[in-house]
């Protein structure tokens, strides 16, 4: 079970991208988003014309194809790229329809088994700032640094319009708002793996900080402690 790790979970634009990519890049350490992972697997079934929304009057059917489809892909994640079948599909994976039907996807077990074997196959072959939702409590329990980041809903509807903005898009806060708190409902109530602080993680609320402040607080932190164990 891979240790070196700085675990970093939270709820939907908490600011944990940005922080773990960053923090990462300070630290020397690769960068794993596994929130990108899962929207790369609605992509696939989107475009296989299986997500769960298309699949709901046959879900048995519709899982049976789901499986065929995963069994099928291969997903690499290269420099911050993710690339499905040989098909680098980052651009793709933060549009709204993936976001409709990402947290149904996540909550189906033989995906989140899937993808917690390829997360730990990273960590194994070197030190990693994962961040997702169950990061500290399931995939690396044994991670050395755990981080739960959260902010204030309505900050981090204001985030994520910023982020759709950067794309050209203008979606208005109070919609982007609610389809924050039904993705939260549905990934913190699943059965599998829900979004959960694990008990030794250090809570971050993140509201009014700059990404700046909080990657800093966690750098000095994994590098103190790694100073201590040198000495
Ligand atoms: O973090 P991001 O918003 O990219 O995550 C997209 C979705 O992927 C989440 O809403 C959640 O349903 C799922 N997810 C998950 N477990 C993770 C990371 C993401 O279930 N470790």
């Amino acid at each position: 079970m891979p240790t070196e790790v700085v675990a970093i979970d939270g709820p939907s634009g908490a600011g944990k991208s940005t922080v773990a990519r960053q923090l990462a890049q300070r630290l020397g350490f690769g960068f794993l988003d596994t929130g990108a992972m899962y929207r790369a697997i609605t992509w696939l079934f989107l475009q296989a014309g299986c997500a769960p929304a298309e699949c709901a009057a046959e879900p048995d059917q519709g899982h049976a194809r789901m499986r065929a489809c995963l069994q099928q892909s291969r997903l690499e994640l290269q420099n911050g790229r993710v690339v499905l079948n040989g098909r680098d599909v980052t651009e793709h994976l933060r549009t709204r329809e993936v976001e409709s039907q990402v947290s149904a996807v996540s909550a189906l077990s033989f995906v989140r088994a899937a993808m917690r074997d390829l997360q730990r196959a990273v960590a194994q072959a070197g030190p990693v700032v994962a961040e997702g939702r169950d990061m500290g409590s399931v995939v690396f329990p044994m991670a050395r640094w755990k981080v739960y980041l959260d902010a204030a809903p309505s900050e981090r509807a204001r985030r994520r319009c910023q982020d759709f903005a950067r794309q050209g898009r203008e979606v208005s806060e109070a919609l982007v708002l609610e389809e924050i708190l039904v993705r939260d409902r549905l990934d913190s109530t699943r059965s599998d793996a829900p979004l959960r602080q694990a008990a030794d993680a250090i809570y971050i609320d993140s509201t009014g900080l700059t990404t700046e402040s909080v990657v800093a607080q966690l750098f000095a932190r994994v590098r103190g402690d790694e100073v201590r164990e040198a000495l």
